[in-house]
């Protein structure tokens, strides 16, 4: 039978925890009743540095049912590091590890279905959106617009599929070996290879609480997703560089015939509107190459992706 572990990230999360915990040790027990999972499942929370009060529930919910376990970052890392925490320090433990945001929005009723595909030999299944009507119109077109940016670039993402997913030990293991720093965890998924499969559920709305993903972290994914999944917008950068070079060289050209035939005068116009654009050009080709050396700079660093300041339960089998 299969131990599996939930690895459920929260950041802030003390309007929706309780509730959420509810539905999920519910759910744990009719699969341990059924069969479906061993009884040393464990549900655990990752703690990402929160401000308010969502440790404090997570270790009375320990207390209270010890299939709940968490683990506290010392500092809010993002919601990637929590996640890769959560992979990391599960994978010794379960047989499989499943991932999971907090407010519930992804279907729990998926847990069988995954389960069951596990079981039946893969090694990631991924949780796949069918519908998204229950988002805002603005996350809607956001997400639809961040998939296709992504792809475009270059970086293979199953669309429609967030961070929902199980993963074997084996995967985890193998995931381990990507030592990288900035991390794109549904682009690097991937990446491992194995067998996978999609099961598809519908997304619902948030059980309670905000939004912890406003615009500017939603934008600060994507382009975590594009530089560190792709070198497409460099290359991007050379070739307008060489269709501008090709656009001066004909310039040159109209420019010396003009010259030789005596109405080099004027041009005012032409002069400034290529200063601007040119300008414009560079300053947005060195930004992006520095983004990319910012990147291997944070690589070479080699700081910790988190800090694990105290755990509950977690080491104790
Ligand atoms: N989260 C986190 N650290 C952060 C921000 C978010 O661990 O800095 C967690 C949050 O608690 C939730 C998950 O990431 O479990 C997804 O966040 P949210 O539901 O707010 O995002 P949305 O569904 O709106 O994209
Ligand atoms: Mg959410």
């Amino acid at each position: 039978m299969t131990k599996l572990y939930l690895a459920v990230p929260c950041y802030n999360e003390e309007e929706v925890l309780r509730d959420s915990a509810d539905k999920l040790v519910e759910k744990f027990d009719r699969m341990i009743d059924t069969k479906k999972i061993s009884e040393k499942s464990k549900i655990v929370f990752i703690d990402d540095g929160s401000a308010d009060n969502t440790w404090k529930i997570i270790s009375e919910l320990h207390d209270e049912n010890p299939v709940f376990d968490g683990i506290k970052l010392s500092r809010n890392r993002g919601h990637q590091n929590a996640l890769l925490c959560g992979m990391m320090t599960l994978r010794d433990k379960a047989d499989a590890v499943i991932s999971i945001d907090a407010d519930l929005q992804d279907d729990i009723e998926a847990f069988d279905e995954m389960v069951e595909k596990f079981e039946g030999g893969c090694d990631v299944v991924y949780g796949v959106r069918s519908k998204r009507d229950t988002d805002t119109f603005f996350k809607r077109t956001t997400a639809g617009a961040f998939y296709k940016v992504l792809n475009k670039m270059g970086a293979d993402v199953i669309y429609n599929h967030a961070d929902f997913r199980l993963m074997s030990k084996r995967a985890l293991d193998a995931f381990s070996l990507y030592k990288e720093r900035n991390i794109f965890l549904r682009g690097m998924v991937p990446l491992v290879g194995f067998h996978s499969d999609v099961v598809t559920y519908e997304r619902a709305e948030r059980l309670a609480g905000e939004s912890k993903y406003p615009l500017k972290k939603m934008l600060n994914l994507a382009w975590e997703g594009i530089t560190s999944l792709s070198v497409k917008p460099i290359r991007i950068i050379t070739l307008s560089g060489a269709a501008i070079l090709l656009i001066s060289i004909a310039m040159i050209l109209y420019l010396l015939v003009s010259f030789f035939m005596g109405s080099a005068i004027g041009g005012w116009t032409s002069i400034l509107i290529s200063l601007w654009a040119l300008g414009g050009l560079l300053l947005i080709a060195v930004g992006i190459i520095g983004e990319y050396i910012g990147k291997i700079y944070l690589e070479v660093k080699r700081r910790p992706q988190y800090i694990i300041e105290e755990s509950l339960g977690i080491n104790e089998q």
